[in-house]
């Protein structure tokens, strides 16, 4: 037996929660399904961009406000960014926005999917293999359960899509791939849980080591760097942030006292700011599977909900039209690039521009003291 939908949803993250949301009232029957239960944890450094926020609160502000309820949280208005010769600038965001471990988050964008919409979802549904026909696509899970079929799929799968593999031709490009990993620490000295902390270490440019508060007094400790450059100098990250915490002059006193709460864990990041296809007959790739993350800074959940929400509008378009073809998905491809892609090429140039730089960068810690300069620089990074 299988069962049929307008839409289905291929992974129900910050892209595919935001998508179904977006479809609230598209009139269309949607499915949303994940391989995992929620809660679940996803590896991640937790800072919610407050342009994700903005998405959701012009999607609708009553959303926004659920979503803002969200107890789990540190509310941070600040960032303290420390350069490689441990000179350091602080910054205040425009964007009201907080942190939250994704347990928590993402688990809260589900509630509002299934409270909010008439959308299916279908947890523990792994899928294995995807078909795309003239008329329809066909999702096979791993586990013997009844094939989905739609007319129209979105992919929003993360860093490791199934969707994006299976339909689309993608090599392996360390030079726009990260790797990040991050541990949960409490007990930390000298912590403000409103601030987020950013490390640029000399020995580890373009990447950084992070503090992020999460809340009740837990941080989000990580670090990430891009892949190419872990396999350069045959890095293992897991024994570098643990090292970084012992030893680097300026944090290893903060972690004097503190105590580990999880285990190093580690994920892809799939960098943009490379051209490539993200749709094609019958498909539309968000988020990670789309490769959407800033490869400067690593975040990529604001681009996920963004994306997300694009792709709802796409749908609508094409059943409006009844054109599923890789021709009317050009659409959602420009949008993707006007508002995200142009921004994230932008910010590859300069991830690589500073990467083997670090004068560089401590010159630009000392000129961003200057109030002007410090303006500037945030509206280049956003
Ligand atoms: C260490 C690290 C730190 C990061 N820190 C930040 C940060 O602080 N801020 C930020 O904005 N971004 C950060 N990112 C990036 C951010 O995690 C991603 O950009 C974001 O999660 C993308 O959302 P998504 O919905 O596209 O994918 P995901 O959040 O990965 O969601 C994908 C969903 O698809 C499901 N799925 C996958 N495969 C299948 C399958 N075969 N069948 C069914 N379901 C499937 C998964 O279970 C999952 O629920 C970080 C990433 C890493 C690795």
């Amino acid at each position: 037996m299988t069962h049929h939908y307008d839409v289905v949803i291929l992974g129900a993250g910050p892209a595919g929660t935001a998508c179904a949301l977006a479809l609230q009232h598209s009139g269309l029957r949607v499915a949303l399904v994940d391989k995992d239960q929620f809660p679940r944890d996803k590896v991640c450094g937790d800072a919610i961009p407050g342009l994700a926020l903005k998405a959701i609160r012009q999607l609708s502000p009553t959303l926004y406000e659920e979503l803002y309820a969200l107890p789990q949280k540190a509310e941070t208005r600040d960032s303290r960014l420390f350069a490689p010769d441990g000179g350091d600038i602080r910054v205040r965001w425009q964007i009201q926005t907080f942190n939250s471990p994704r347990l928590h988050f993402d688990a809260r964008l589900l509630e509002m999917v299934q409270a909010h919409t008439t959308t299916q979802v279908q947890l523990d549904f792994s899928v294995k293999d995807i078909h795309i026909t003239a008329e329809q696509v066909t999702l096979l899970p791993a586990n013997g359960q009844a094939p989905l079929t739609c007319q129209l799929l979105i992919g929003c799968d993360g860093a490791n899509s199934v969707a994006a593999r299976k339909l689309t031709q993608r090599p392996l490009d360390r030079a726009h791939q990260c790797v990040a990993v991050r541990a949960y620490f409490q007990g930390l000295i000298d912590t403000d849980e409103t601030t987020t902390e950013f490390y640029f270490l000399r020995e580890y440019l373009a990447g950084y080591f992070w503090i992020f508060p999460v809340g009740d007094g837990v941080y989000n400790v990580g670090f990430g760097m891009l892949s190419s450059d872990v396999a350069a100098q045959k890095l293992d990250l897991k024994k570098v942030l643990l090292a970084i915490t012992r030893e680097h002059p300026q944090v290893a006193k903060r972690f004097a006292q503190a105590s580990q709460l999880s285990k190093v864990s580690g994920f892809g990041l799939p960098l943009g700011g490379k051209s490539r296809p993200i749709s094609g007959t019958r498909f539309l790739l968000c988020g990670d599977a789309a490769s959407l993350i800033d490869p400067l800074q690593g975040h990529g959940i604001d681009t996920a909900i963004q994306s997300g929400i694009l792709a709802a509008r796409q749908a609508m378009r094409c059943f409006e039209q009844q054109d599923f073809s890789a021709a009317q998905m050009r659409w959602y491809e420009q949008a993707v690039y006007q508002q995200i892609g142009k921004k994230l090429a932008r910010s590859y140039r300069l991830m690589r521009f500073i990467s083997t730089k670090p004068w560089l960068v401590n010159a630009g810690f000392g000129l961003a003291r200057h109030a002007w300069v410090k303006k500037w620089l945030l509206k280049v990074v956003g």
